[in-house]
């Protein structure tokens, strides 16, 4: 089905869709080059060696964000230490596929000098997008034909990259943070939970929504959205979920409804199926379900999705793990704070925000400009963190701009616009 409609900007979870939905609403459009245009405008280049006088800079949190900014320090020489709490590079898995944005986060692997690498674990035809309404009537259907600006690849196939591009040594697993002292002069003890320390003269967060780094700089504590993403995998699905596996196609599959209902399902690697199931509701109301219970559980989120088609619901009930409830929080809207010296944040530990396919891509994209800025003033801290935060205040505050630009309930508005063209159609 085509769709005769004007474009429009919609920003859902998961992945920026503002290039190709089609509505009659009268919305402001952006293209993806203008934002590449955005983010290129503090994408300086850097020289490659730096004169580096002070302490490795000391990186709290492995993720995405931290190994970014790990790598491009290590392009530029100048040393680094990341502690990670998790004991190994395997001991957790690293959840599913992410769309890496030819604005933010491609920019950041060129400038960590990793664009081969990253072109080699890109999963052909997953940039293919479908929308459909909640009894399984098809209102999109882009295909992937190689010419998107967001790329999807596996979370963990990702950071193995980062890893890979680190000498040995770089990250310290098993290194939980629990403490953090001022010493003042921008120095700082940091203190994991064996009871041993390190002192640095800078402190990088890269840990994440909970941080223990963010308290030395802003009071800001992470609050609930009023949503929550109940998450389940199918594996298998050509032999064993076919018709599902049908409504969901080769890539990306959103079905939004009112009432704040929202299921976003993800052709991974392989034939696996991964969903997250978005409901609108209060914290008390997933309490009140029993997840150590998987059939009981499903069987309850599935009742909020009664009479979907039953390829959808399959995607609940059907699945082949133990489903996992995510709360979704978010710091508040620009959130910023005062300059300290010798410590700042990248990532969702600056502007956890809720998922809206930007997070990782945000993250990667802290880490390379900080990188690039203290590979730039080697000599001034300071000032190298003052350009930093500045920019990234600035383009944070963006993207949190346009989300709400949304309005709170993104099912509830997308159901509506989809309902609308689905309405036209049939005319
Ligand atoms: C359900 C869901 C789906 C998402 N999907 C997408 C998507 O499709 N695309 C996208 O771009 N973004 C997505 N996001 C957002 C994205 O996951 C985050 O924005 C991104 O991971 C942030 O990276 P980060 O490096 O800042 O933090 P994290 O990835 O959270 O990494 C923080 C690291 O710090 C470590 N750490 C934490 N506390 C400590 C401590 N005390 N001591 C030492 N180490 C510590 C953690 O173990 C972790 O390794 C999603 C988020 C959620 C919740």
């Amino acid at each position: 089905m085509t769709c005769p409609l004007k474009k429009v900007s919609v920003h859902i979870p998961f992945i920026n869709i503002r290039y190709f939905i089609y509505t009659d609403f009268n919305f402001r459009s952006r293209t993806s080059r203008d934002r590449r245009g955005f983010y290129m405008m503090s994408n300086n280049n850097y020289g490659n060696q730096t004169e580096w006088n002070s302490t490795p800079v000391t990186i709290i949190g492995a993720g995405l964000g931290g190994l970014t900014l790990a790598r491009v320090l290590h392009v530029h020489g100048i040393p680094a230490t990341v502690y990670e709490a998790e004991p190994s590079p395997t001991s957790r898995a690293q959840g599913g596929m992410l769309d890496i944005h030819d604005y933010n986060g491609q920019l950041a692997l060129e400038a960590a000098g990793l664009m081969d690498a990253f072109r080699g674990i890109i999963l052909e035809g997953r940039q293919a997008m479908r929308i459909l309404s909640p009894d399984g009537t098809v209102l999109l259907d882009q295909v992937d034909d190689g010419t998107g600006g967001r790329p999807e690849v596996q979370r963990g196939e990702l950071r193995q990259i980062l890893l890979d591009s680190l000498p040995a040594g770089t990250v310290r697993w098993g290194h939980k943070v629990i403490s953090i002292r001022a010493l003042g002069g921008g120095r700082h003890e940091v203190t994991f939970a064996d009871g041993r320390t390190v002192i640095t003269s800078l402190l990088v967060g890269a840990d994440g929504a909970w941080s223990r780094v963010r308290p030395l700089l802003t009071p800001a504590i992470p609050q609930y959205t009023g949503e929550s993403f109940i998450e389940t995998y199918l594996f298998d699905v050509e032999s064993r979920h076919p018709a599902t596996a049908k409504a969901v196609g080769g890539g990306s599959m959103f079905a939004p409804a009112p009432g704040g209902k929202l299921i976003i399902a993800h052709r991974e690697k392989g034939e696996t199926i991964h969903t997250y199931v978005m409901l609108t509701r209060p914290q008390e109301w997933f309490a009140a379900i029993d997840f150590t219970d998987p059939a009981a559980a499903t069987a309850r989120i599935a009742q909020a999705f009664d009479g979907w088609a039953p390829e959808l619901t399959a995607l609940i009930t059907d699945g082949d793990t133990t489903p996992v409830l995510r709360p979704i929080y978010a710091l508040p809207t620009g959130h910023r704070w005062d300059r300290v010296p010798g410590v700042t944040l990248i990532g969702d530990a600056a502007h956890l925000t809720p998922p809206n396919g930007e997070g990782a891509n945000l993250a990667m994209y802290d880490g390379a400009e900080l990188g690039k800025a203290l590979a730039a003033h080697p000599n001034d801290i300071e000032r190298a963190i003052t350009e930093y935060e500045q920019a990234m205040f600035l383009r944070s505050a963006k993207v949190a701009a346009e989300d709400a630009e949304m309005g709170d309930n993104v099912a509830e508005r997308l159901a509506y616009l989809f309902d609308g063209a689905l309405r036209e159609e049939r005319q």
